[in-house]
């Protein structure tokens, strides 16, 4: 048997149980059918339904709600090594069903089980960290004045919600909610209604982990209904959201009666920047990794090439090849690199640039095409020859879709660079150090990699500028959103205090 049948063959009883019950929403430590009864999630792979899931809406949002709120006050004070094992034992039940977690997650989106079998692995790894985090997470400062011991601790800000996209999910989804219950905060999630099945596992996981019924509750749905409620909802005091910036001002605007706090990690068009003095072997490897792993699906790709001049025509002549030789495929297929697509409504725009670009006068230099007709299948595109004001390199395409632009200068470089309304990564590639700190600290990004890929390390803030987000996340930075700083200060003697209306 291949791998491939292998796997295929493994799915099929990991979804046995989901196409007997479909996938409920989980409140309180219970299935419960949504209000709205039930939409279906498709496999981008063949268009097949996968299974009915519960139609979560605003009645559905309130009862998970409070269901949160009433678990806080236990969940908050429980003690903090208690939370700690807790969450530790959710990383261990991770890594016992990362399998189950990378197939289904697979089949739900698409992605290639090469890149996915260690996002749940990931995903513990982000359960763990937090966990470290969970003793001290609470402590503060002593600020001491002539009069006063000024003592500042943090306190969970309370129940919140986590609203989260569908590429890559689960690993997604831990990295919200794991530091929202380390920091002591209950948690509603409404995972993206394209991709519901890691967020069943997850809830299960960390059920069986110990996590007490209402700590984490999972409420499925679309974004107008389920995440508009849980944006709108009283009880709930914050929302972590993940997903587009459009989307991230909606998030802003629906929050804005109820003063919701809001942490928005939103769009990229990110650049990579190939100077002429660079190793251009390892830049060539890193601007494929960067654009066409994960489909291309990925909010920090590099999808904005930026070549300098005297070495683009080689480096876009062997960036063709290597292009031309990804291995598109089914995705349970272990040596495939790209698979379908997410969905109709995302293939749909995905190749609508393959037109728009030579509309604009660019050259598809790669791809541009469709392939079959069974499930969401593009090839990896490359478009060369392009402007930075041409659509292809101002909005975010979000496939497996690279834009070239040529550049003589440095300044020219980072005038085009910084030519966007977003601003979450960079990548620099040159062997030049005072160039990489002049260009690094003009360059407008949230996170920036000077010959590198991204490589995440989880005590880093990771976050982006302008359209791409407010707020960071990663290790402090991730409590600082999800707890309240608390100021006491105590006399440390009779100082003067103004009378009064006294005689
Ligand atoms: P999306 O904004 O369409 O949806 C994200 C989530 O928001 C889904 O769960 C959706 O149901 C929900 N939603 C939609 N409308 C809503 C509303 N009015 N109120 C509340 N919730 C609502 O994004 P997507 O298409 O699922 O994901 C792709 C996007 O996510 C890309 O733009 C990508 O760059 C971005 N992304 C950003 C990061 C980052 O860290 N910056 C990471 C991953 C993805």
């Amino acid at each position: 048997m291949s791998k491939l049948d292998d796997n295929i063959a493994k799915l099929d009883g990991y979804l046995a149980r989901f196409r007997d019950t479909g996938i409920r929403n989980r409140i309180a430590g219970a299935d419960v059918a949504g209000a709205g009864g039930v939409f279906q999630t498709i496999s981008p792979v063949d268009k097949s339904v996968i299974c009915d899931v519960a139609l979560g809406t605003a009645p559905d949002i309130d009862v998970a709600a409070q269901a949160a709120n009433a678990a806080f006050p236990a969940w908050r004070d429980l003690p903090a090594p208690e939370r700690k094992r807790i969450l530790v034992r959710v990383a261990e039940g991770i890594e016992a069903r990362a399998e189950e977690i990378a197939l289904c997650e697979c089949w739900d989106t698409g992605q290639a089980f090469k890149f996915m079998s260690k996002a749940a692995l990931r995903g513990a790894e982000n359960f763990r960290y937090f966990a470290d985090q969970v003793v001290q997470a609470r402590d503060g400062q002593h600020l001491k004045s002539p009069t006063l011991m000024n003592v500042t601790s943090r306190v969970p800000i309370g129940p919140v919600g986590v609203i989260t996209p569908w590429n890559t999910p689960f690993m997604l989804s831990t990295w919200k909610i794991a530091p929202a219950l380390a920091a002591g905060c209950t948690v509603v999630h409404k995972p993206a209604e394209a991709s519901p099945l890691t967020a069943r596992l997850l809830v299960e996981i960390a059920e069986e982990a110990g996590l007490p019924p209402g700590v984490l509750n999972t409420v499925n749905g679309f974004g107008e209904g389920a995440g508009k409620a849980l944006c709108e909802h009283p009880k709930i005091r914050a929302i972590a959201f993940v997903g587009e910036s459009k989307t991230g001002s909606l998030i802003t605007k629906q929050g804005a009666d109820t003063l919701k706090r809001n942490h928005l990690e939103l769009g990229g068009k990110n650049p990579v920047i190939v100077f002429e003095d660079a190793d251009l072997d390892r830049a060539l490897d890193a601007v494929i990794f960067m654009i066409y792993s994960i489909n291309g699906e990925r909010c920090t790709s590099s999808s904005r090439l930026l070549v300098q001049e005297g070495v683009r025509e080689d480096f876009e002549a062997r960036l063709v090849e290597r292009v031309n030789n990804i291995r598109v495929g089914h995705p349970l297929d272990p040596a495939t690199e790209v698979g379908p697509l997410i969905s109709e409504e995302h293939f749909t725009k995905v190749t609508s640039y393959f037109d728009i670009a030579e509309q604009d006068g660019a050259t598809v230099a790669a791809g541009g095409e469709t392939i079959g007709s069974e499930g969401y299948f593009v090839r990896p595109t490359l478009f060369t020859g392009a402007r930075n004001d041409m659509r292809i390199a101002q909005e975010e395409i979000f496939g497996p879709v690279l834009t070239s632009i040529p550049f003589s200068t440095e300044d020219e470089a980072l005038h085009i660079a910084n030519d966007t309304p977003y601003g979450l990564t960079g990548y620099v590639w040159t062997n030049d150090l005072t160039r990489a700190l002049r260009f690094t600290d003009k360059l407008e990004a949230g996170m920036i990699w000077v010959n590198s890929e991204n490589v995440r390390h989880l005590p880093t803030p990771f976050g982006g500028v302008k359209a791409s987000g407010i707020g960071r996340d990663g290790g402090d930075w991730s409590f600082e959103f999800y707890m309240e700083q608390k100021h006491v200060g105590f006399a440390l003697g009779p100082h003067k205090i103004t009378k009064l209306g006294a005689l």
